[in-house]
């Protein structure tokens, strides 16, 4: 049993998305057990936090990332997609060993941890080691096998082996991840949602991230690709689609009317000169939305505050009244959860939900001062730079005093470097 004793501000995210002030957390095993006020005449927890001075809110989402990537961050920084990915990523990548996704998912899951983020949804290969990094550091993912079939065939078997081996984990869903139309022909797509449907698992899959690619598939199929794969019967709410940035209006409404989630990577898509998905037209049509950071190349950062303000600010410089703070506070944890199907899980706190959670100092620069209790949530948009006190995933406690505490730190920074050598290109 653990407590977070007198929280100052508790940012639930409930569906009222209740701020309580001066109350207890209690949790037992992985589970919120009770939110109420003097839980410590009850119970004798064999840990105590004083939140007297923090803020205590979910833990975020990264909705959208290749986290072994962080192996190639700055590997190319002023580059077009397809330059940077036939050039640099895809030769890199060649490269790329388990034992090279182990330690990229381990450096990621630090940084992550280390800034507030309890679980992020990946796409890449190697991903039993992924899933080993994932276990070794105690963060929460969503991870799938990406697949294509340009060259080689896609190997779905793998992708359903790795469902089954993961078929009831703690703190592991498994996903299937057709990487994008333009890498999988019809027969993938459509095996692919055969194998999702399946298990009952998240497709994951990148859609218009740039105009080349809606371009090339209405030269070939005479369709966007949004429209593609909603005449495939492929669109639903075990959908996720990644990026969205050119989509038209009927692009648009058929996500909307078939309940499929958008992750929107910012960062990624303004480093790659990708463009811009109307986000502000696509919240106001009720899609679930969640931010991700994209791969560790081409943000470079896994701070999700600062996806956040970028969030806001990149919509906000063509409509300020538009996405106010409690809005991205939503993408940054329920609506990311909802989007990802694991809602009834993480995503808010809220009694016999699983703790992911996360407590911040309010005696740091960045969060001071707050007007009334909801411009603590201004503050994390706007200011805060993620500089987070700690972190609990599935009521354990990683972060303290915001350092991860599940693996040596230095170890893997040291072992991380050895493997530059490797990637570095004439
Ligand atoms: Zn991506």
């Amino acid at each position: 049993v653990k407590l977070l004793k007198n929280i100052r501000y508790l940012i639930t995210q409930n569906e009222e998305r209740e701020v309580l002030e001066n109350i207890d957390i209690l949790i037992h095993e992985d589970e919120i057990y009770e939110i109420n006020g003097g839980l410590m005449d009850y119970v004798n927890p064999e840990t105590v936090i004083d939140c007297s001075e923090k803020v205590v809110l979910p833990g975020l989402i990264n909705a959208h990332t290749h986290s072994s990537m962080t192996l190639l961050r700055g590997i190319s920084d002023n580059s077009l997609l397809q330059d940077w990915l036939e050039n640099y990523i895809f030769p890199a990548e060649d490269d790329i060993e388990e034992i090279d996704a182990y330690l990229g998912t381990l450096l990621a899951s630090i940084e992550m941890l280390e800034s507030g983020t309890t679980c992020f949804n990946d796409m890449y290969f190697h991903m039993e080691n992924v899933a080993d990094a994932v276990e070794d550091t105690g963060i929460r993912a969503v991870l799938s096998k990406g697949l294509t079939d340009i060259e080689d065939k896609a190997d779905l078997y793998g992708a359903e082996n790795l469902i089954r081996t993961y078929a009831g984990h703690d703190t592991i869903d498994i996903g299937v991840a057709p990487h994008s139309v333009y890498t999988c022909s019809e027969d993938l797509l459509l095996d692919a949602k055969e194998l999702a449907e399946k298990y009952d698992s998240l497709y994951h899959i990148h859609l218009s991230e740039t105009e080349k690619e809606n371009q090339d598939l209405i030269d070939d199929h005479g369709m966007t690709p949004t429209e593609y794969l909603d005449e495939l019967d492929i669109l639903d709410e075990n959908v996720i689609a990644a990026h969205g940035t050119h989509l038209t209006d009927d692009d648009m409404e058929r996500l909307q009317i078939t309940g499929t989630g958008l992750a929107h990577n910012p960062a990624a898509n303004m480093k790659l000169g990708s463009g811009r998905a109307d986000v502000i037209q696509l919240h106001e049509r009720g899609l679930n939305i969640g931010l991700g950071t994209d791969g560790p190349a081409s943000n470079n950062s896994l701070n999700m505050f600062d996806e956040a303000k970028l969030a806001a600010l990149i919509h906000k410089e063509k409509d300020p009244e538009s996405l106010t703070e409690q809005e991205i506070l939503d993408m940054l944890t329920i609506n990311a959860a909802e989007a990802l199907n694991i809602d009834g899980r993480v995503g808010s706190i809220e009694k016999g939900k699983k703790a992911d959670l996360v407590t911040i100092d309010l005696n740091q620069a960045s969060m001071r001062p707050f007007y009334r209790a909801r411009g603590i949530i201004s503050n994390l948009i706007y200011s805060f730079d993620g500089d987070v006190s700690e972190v609990f995933v599935n009521g354990d406690l990683l972060v303290e005093d915001g350092k991860l505490q599940t693996v040596d730190r230095e170890e893997v920074f040291k072992a991380v470097q050895s493997r530059v050598p490797k990637f570095e290109q004439e």
